[in-house]
């Protein structure tokens, strides 16, 4: 289909829940500017890859895809190619030329400029706008293109925090905070649009900071949950630092905020910690998580780590599979350190863990974490979870997928339910990374 600027385009996601809400706000600010949605990639007039810089091989990644749509510019001359995100605006505008393929590229903060920039790259100007704009937060715009039974809510952008080992500060530049109006503006829209689903976003979210009413992010996270009493809500990620007592009485006290936080803790040694500049020692994380479990029962944890950060010894990396044995997190997100350039480890630290040693201290993280999110599961088995059904199970029409508050995939039989119910489910089976279980009833709305 053409619009009246007579162009298609299609948005290629790459990374974290943040871009794909991204990718709703690009949309709707092309689709505001006369572009329309293509059905796909091959039939679209502009192509935008929306990126990320987090893990390593990001721009390997483009790159590939990169590759692939050279040939199909040699095909279509007309075809243009953007890179939006934050791999350009790590990048900046080397981007254009290590990649002849790339008509334009927009930074985090400038997709309002989007339909200006196609128009010049149509000249063949081939646009960067990467200037960061700490007003930006994207208020007032409507996003596109949610799908599902959920949506996301970018509530904060940016981080002031300067992990040693972390991109985001300098891709996404510094906090700032969606007005608590706004994101409630948002909040009504999603639920009058029949989403069972809230899930707020922020690079730091709960550092979140209303700089019109002075509302902090518990504050935020009760109005949402009595505003939309028929939907769970979800937030990610929160800094463990910024677990104030209040946000943690705030989750307890509402019973549509799902009892599952996910609290990065990296690293076990309070050494490195100070190293990556993480802001807290493990004492002071394990009694948040502490909180955590005496405030909130049954609440669900899972974490992110990263093995061979720069200096690490192996008490260092003994102290980190104490952790996991001490906190048994249900899931994590588990990788080996790789410099990134421009952070402060990159500038200031060595790099001094041999690849050998970081990739066998990933997989000792690995095989533990493995065995303890399978212990979890199996001690799921026989007891009856409350399922929201997200769609069809990949294996039959028969069955659905869904996740209960704890965020476990569970499929179930389908019996009356449908995508957008909530669903009791006796749990029968655990595998790895799965629930299996057999469906007891479609439940009324919160
Ligand atoms: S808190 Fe640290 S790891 Fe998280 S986005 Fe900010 S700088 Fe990166």
């Amino acid at each position: 289909m053409k619009s009246e600027t007579g162009r298609s385009f299609y948005i290629h996601t790459f990374g974290c829940q943040m871009n794909q809400a991204d990718s709703s706000i690009i949309t709707a600010i092309l689709m505001d500017g006369g572009y329309v949605v293509a059905g796909s990639e091959e039939q679209a007039d502009i192509v935008i890859l929306n990126t990320c810089a987090v893990r390593e091989n990001a721009v390997e990644r483009i790159s590939h895809h990169l590759q692939f749509l050279r040939g199909a510019k040699r095909r279509n001359r007309s075809l243009l190619v953007g890179v939006a995100g934050c791999v350009p605006q790590h990048l900046k505008r080397e981007m254009l030329e290590m990649f002849p393929v790339v008509d334009f590229l927009a930074g985090p903060d400038t997709y309002r400029n989007l339909p200006l920039l196609i128009r010049d790259a149509v000249e063949g100007k081939r646009p960067a706008a990467l200037d960061f704009r700490i007003e930006e937060t994207y208020g007032g715009i409507e996003p596109f293109g949610e799908v599902g039974v959920g949506a996301f809510v970018p509530v904060m952008r940016g981080c002031n925090n300067m992990c040693a080992f972390c991109v985001v500060p300098f891709t996404r530049g510094r906090e700032r905070s969606q007005p608590f109006s706004a994101v409630m503006d948002e909040v009504r829209r999603i639920v009058a649009g029949g989403y069972r689903e809230i899930t707020l976003l922020g690079q730091n979210v709960n550092s979140y900071a209303d700089l019109e009413g002075g509302k902090d992010f518990a504050s935020l996270l009760r109005a949402v949950s009595l505003e939309a009493p028929g939907c769970r809500i979800r937030f990610t990620t929160s800094h463990p630092k910024d677990i104030s007592p209040d946000l943690v009485d705030a989750i307890a006290e509402s019973p549509n905020i799902c009892s599952h936080v996910h609290l990065p803790v990296q690293s076990g040694s309070t050494r490195v910690l100070e190293r990556m500049n993480r802001g807290h020692g493990i004492d002071e994380y394990l009694e948040t998580v502490a909180l955590l479990r005496s405030r909130i029962p049954g609440v669900s944890l899972t974490t992110d780590i990263i093995a061979g950060f720069c200096g690490e010894e192996d008490e260092d990396h003994e102290a980190t599979l104490t952790l996991l044995r001490k906190v048994r997190y249900d899931t994590a997100f588990m990788f080996y350190y790789s410099p990134r350039s421009g952070t402060a480890a990159w500038k200031t630290l060595e790099d001094t863990v041999p690849l050998a040693v970081k990739k066998r201290r990933l997989q000792e993280i690995i095989d533990l974490q493995l065995l303890i999110s399978a212990e979890c599961l199996q001690n799921s088995v026989g007891s009856v979870v409350e399922v929201l059904a997200e769609s069809e199970s990949r294996r039959s029409p028969e069955q659905l997928m869904g996740r209960t508050e704890t965020n476990r995939a569970v499929v179930f039989d389908r019996g009356e339910a449908r995508p957008g119910d909530m669903v009791r489910v006796q749990v029968l089976k655990a595998s790895s990374a799965t629930l299996t279980g057999v469906n007891k009833g479609v439940l009324p709305a919160f």
